[in-house]
């Protein structure tokens, strides 16, 4: 049981009902797959020019490498099906921009790469071993985050990591791939935490998991009763028990300090989806080309968790679930609180995409905004202890060097604030707005 609470946070509509107890369901082979080069945090990949040309009309087989960069925060991408390579330039990304992008025409064979093969035992993989099949896997994480997760399996020698927390929270409302995965993938979510544990040499690993999924909390549990060195940490259910330092400070009482990362006070997170992706890895030597995730909404007609390839069309997976109501309002991918609305389903999951979901009026509530009243509730809420309000006055007046003194990059934008605002102000939109201005001119 967690001995700390954070500050701030929401209970916002969970929703999760809809698909908490519907088991993950295999989509069928797609016909065609979109593989955008950028899926993670950091450099984007580069076509493959050297050792194997990846081009318009060669065929390629699942799990060969499509694409890499050399940079060190980055991950290869790879073919989720074999076929043929019908087009490389420019598509849709969820990102909300057009990404260099390869699409697949499937050969309806699902041929793998020969040079994929199992790597041996976890008691004689070194923790070198561990963190470059993770890199070669192209593993990130599948939070939503896309942390290329061999980079937090390799810290610098003076930041000794002694402990590794899974995040099972899950805690952004209607998603319930996580959830799914600690029920259905329990060995491998705690073979995973053991396999980051041997790399980074930590003595104790943590899987937190919130109070409001009871089943997955007694499974994963009866999973590690015999393991000495991993405990499961109940979480209480509020919004964003999942973030990266609230879910620190909850379980261990460490507080990361503001611009610094985990690995200052010695801790890694992962999510429950990496530490099942590092298993296959291990395991069977795939690298990430599916993952599970949650369609549902309202505008959903059968609402579903689906393990879909990469690359695999937002429409289709939305088609597969029974396709959308013309009441759906918006298409999101992610969860409603950090998830990004998209102008069109016309977008590939990737590695990233924790959920699609299409809303509808039942769903959401929108509304013009009106002028703040000063009411300070978007202050506290904020699990950062930031003013929200003063920060998007500052980004909408332009003056980002205020918003920047008043600690804009601070913010995770985890939409606490815009979700509590009696006005309505879209006070995330302008903080992240604000952000983007600071860092361009940092880079300058
Ligand atoms: S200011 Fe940022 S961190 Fe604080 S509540 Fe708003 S979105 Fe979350
Ligand atoms: S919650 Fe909205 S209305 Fe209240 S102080 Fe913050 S911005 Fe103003």
């Amino acid at each position: 049981m967690a001995k700390f609470s954070f500050r701030g946070g929401v209970h916002p509509v969970y929703s999760k009902e809809i698909t908490s107890t519907l088991a993950i369901v295999k989509m069928p082979l797609p016909q065609k797959v979109v593989v955008p080069m950028q899926q993670h945090i950091g450099a984007p990949c580069e076509l493959l020019a050297d050792v194997e040309k990846i081009e318009k009309g060669i065929e390629v087989k699942a799990g060969q490498k499509l694409g890499d960069n050399k940079g060190f925060v980055s991950a290869p991408v790879h073919a989720p099906i074999s076929g043929t390579v019908v087009d490389i330039g420019p598509y849709n990304h969820p990102l909300g921009m057009k990404i260099n992008a390869v699409t697949i025409e499937s050969d309806g064979r699902d041929e793998w790469d020969e040079n994929i093969k199992p790597a041996g035992s976890l008691e004689d993989l070194s923790a070198d071993d561990i963190r470059k099949i993770v890199r070669e896997a192209g593993i990130v994480g599948l939070g939503g985050a896309t942390f290329p997760s061999h980079v937090k399996l390799s810290p610098p020698e003076d930041k000794p990591i002694d402990v590794v927390i899974i995040n099972g929270a899950e805690c952004e409302p209607y998603l319930t791939a996580d959830h799914r995965v600690m029920l259905e993938k329990t060995e491998e979510i705690v073979f995973g935490l053991k396999a980051m544990m041997k790399a980074l040499g930590a003595s104790e690993g943590i899987i937190g998991i919130e109070d409001n999924k009871p089943d997955a909390h007694k499974q994963v549990e009866s999973m590690v009763a015999e393991e000495e060195n991993i405990r499961v940490c109940t979480l209480p259910t509020k919004y964003p028990q999942g973030a990266e330092k609230m879910l620190i400070y909850v379980t261990t009482g460490r507080v990361v300090p503001a611009g610094a990362l985990p690995m200052e006070v010695g801790i890694v997170n992962h999510n429950v989806g990496t530490a099942a992706a590092i298993t296959q890895a291990i395991r069977e030597g795939k690298p990430l080309v599916e993952r599970v995730l949650t369609v549902t909404g309202s505008g959903v007609a059968k609402p579903a968790n689906v393990q879909a390839r990469l690359g695999t069309l937002a429409s289709e997976a939305l088609d597969f679930c029974g396709g959308i109501s013309e009441s759906t309002l918006k298409v999101v991918v992610g969860g409603p609180m950090m998830g990004l609305a998209q102008p069109s389903a016309d977008i590939p999951v990737i590695k990233g995409t924790s959920g699609i979901l299409a809303l509808t009026d039942e769903d959401v509530y929108l509304a013009e905004s009106s002028p703040c009243i000063r009411c300070a509730k978007c202050v506290s809420v904020c699990p950062m202890n930031l003013m929200p309000t003063s920060i998007a006055q500052a980004s909408e007046h332009g003056d980002y060097r205020r918003a920047e003194k008043l600690y804009a990059l601070d913010c995770f934008e985890c939409g606490c604030c815009s979700y509590i605002c009696p006005s309505k102000i879209p006070l995330v939109q302008w903080i992240r707005i604000g952000k983007n201005e600071i860092m361009k001119r940092k880079n300058k």
